[in-house]
Parts: structure tokens; C-alpha cells; sequence
């Protein structure tokens, strides 16, 4: 049996076990947003939380619960995550993913707000016994990643406990390159993530172009100032291309990038201790 890591279904003796052998706590974060009609709105954080739950069985420590808490501002008209580049006029006012035609809005939550209740819980962490605090990022929004790299500095209190923040996703392989949303890479996880909450048959039949501002659909290029000619998704980034099999490999990825990087934070920050 796979030992249990997720810290609402254990019990208090377990997770003082659990904490004596790795004194670690993993906080799996991102909103509740728009993903396209043919993914769920908890997406980023689904994805965070099985990611986080594969490395703590691989490495140790336990996991918080998802928390479905993030942030997004107004776009700017131009430049990287800007209005332009994603084929709108510019002069709407657009937050994050909620694009004009969108039927439903997300709940991003406004920053300042969002690293209150991030701290709050960095902090009941470390009154916990917690030595080291990660926070397992799934949402890229600048202003997001702004918030919670801000906590973590702002909690690190060595030596008695360390707070770093992390993200989910290894990435497109350029890490600089914004890597898109809702298109194929994040489906193809969501179908291993959470199978039953991916519907295909919501966009139309492969081959009908996905506008940018249609779907919100969108490839990392877009974001980054380089858009399609036409401002659709193009063929590497279309979600009709998604598959488990792709989903099983990105996750692999992604947990044995943090499982590393895991290792070293504990190597660095514990290894005297354990
Ligand atoms: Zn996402």
C-alpha cells in the first residue's frame, strides 16, 4: 500500500510519524480560472496537488489540500501578456483569462488579499513543527508569482524553518518562455489529473481554428508578445492533440524536476537534522 501523504485523510499520530521522518509540508496553489470550455475551472491547482502528492511519496513530507486561491490583474493593452498579442482591440478591460465572451468569470482572488491568506497558512505550517514549507505553485500569472514569491521570502526564518516557493510544471523547455494555457500540455495532464472532468467534444471538430479570444485558449508564445498571424492556437499547442499517454509523460517530468529539486532543498536546508 502507497503510504498516505495528504494531510486532511490522516490522522494526528500519523502526521506526527510522518513529520518526525521529514519535517515538510507541501501548500499546492492556483485558482479557480478559466481553462477553455473543455477544462475544469480548478485545473492549476488539480494539477499542483497531484504533483506535490507524487514527490512527498517519492521524497517525504505530507500535502496540504489543493487550495483553489489565485490571483490576475488587468491586462495592459501591448507587450508580453498584453491585449494585442492575444487579437483583442486593446481597450477592453480584461482580467487574466476572463475574456469578453467568456460565460462564466474566475475568482481570482486580488493579490494582496491572496498573500494574507498564503501567509496565514505558511505560518499555521511552521507553528505546526513544519521546517520546511513549499509552496507548489500551478498558475503563472505575473502578479501571482510576484505575491507568493514575496510570502516566501518574507517567512524564511532560518534556521528554525525554511519557505520556498516552487512551481509544478517543468515548463516548455526554453524556461523563459511562457508555457500557455489551456492547450494541449495542460489537458493532457488533466486527463490523467482528473479524467472525468476533460470534455473534448466542448470545442469543435480538430482542423476549425481556436481563436485566442474565442476559447481562451493560448499558446505561451501569444503571451509572450509572439502571437499566430491569425491569433489562433497553433497545431503543437491545440488541445484536440492532448492524450494520456502525453499527460502520464509531463507529469513524470514535472514530479521528478521537483523530487530533485526537493532533494537539494533538503540536503541544503535539513540534512543536519536528518
Ligand atoms: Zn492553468
Amino acid at each position: 500500500m502507497t503510504r498516505e501523504v495528504r494531510f486532511e485523510l490522516m490522522r494526528p499520530p500519523e502526521i506526527a510519524a510522518a513529520r518526525r521522518a521529514c519535517p515538510v509540508a507541501y501548500l499546492p496553489v492556483g485558482p479557480l480560472e478559466w481553462h477553455g470550455p473543455h477544462l475544469p475551472m480548478g485545473t492549476d491547482a488539480m494539477a499542483a496537488h497531484r504533483v506535490a502528492i507524487e514527490v512527498a511519496r517519492r521524497v517525504g513530507g505530507v500535502v496540504l489540500p489543493a487550495y483553489h486561491l489565485g490571483s490576475e490583474t488587468v491586462r495592459a493593452a501591448d507587450g508580453p501578456q498584453g491585449l494585442r498579442p492575444l487579437g483583442l482591440e486593446g481597450h477592453e478591460r480584461v482580467v487574466g483569462m476572463d475574456f469578453p465572451g467568456n460565460p462564466v468569470r474566475s475568482l481570482y482572488i486580488e493579490e494582496g488579499a491572496f498573500a494574507v491568506i498564503i501567509r496565514e497558512l505558511v505560518r499555521l505550517l511552521k507553528q505546526n513543527e513544519y521546517r520546511l514549507v513549499v509552496i507548489v505553485n500551478g498558475h503563472g500569472a505575473p502578479n501571482h508569482v510576484r505575491a507568493l514569491r514575496r510570502v516566501a521570502a518574507e517567512e524564511n526564518e532560518p534556521p528554525r524553518a525554511w519557505v520556498v516557493f516552487e512551481r509544478s510544471g517543468a515548463g516548455p523547455l526554453a524556461p523563459e518562455h511562457d508555457p500557455g494555457h489551456a492547450g494541449r500540455g495542460e489537458t493532457s495532464v488533466m486527463m490523467v489529473a482528473a479524467p472525468a472532468s476533460v470534455d473534448l467534444s466542448a470545442l469543435p471538430p480538430a482542423g476549425t481554428p481556436l481563436r485566442y479570444r474565442d476559447y481562451g485558449i493560448v499558446n505561451g508564445a501569444a503571451f509572450d508578445g509572439r502571437p499566430t498571424p491569425d491569433f489562433t492556437v497553433p497545431a503543437e499547442a491545440d488541445p484536440r492533440a492532448a492524450s494520456a499517454a502525453e499527460g502520464a509523460a509531463l507529469l513524470e517530468r514535472n514530479v521528478e524536476r521537483l523530487a530533485a529539486q526537493m532533494r537539494r532543498h533538503i540536503a541544503t536546508y535539513l540534512g543536519e537534522h536528518r
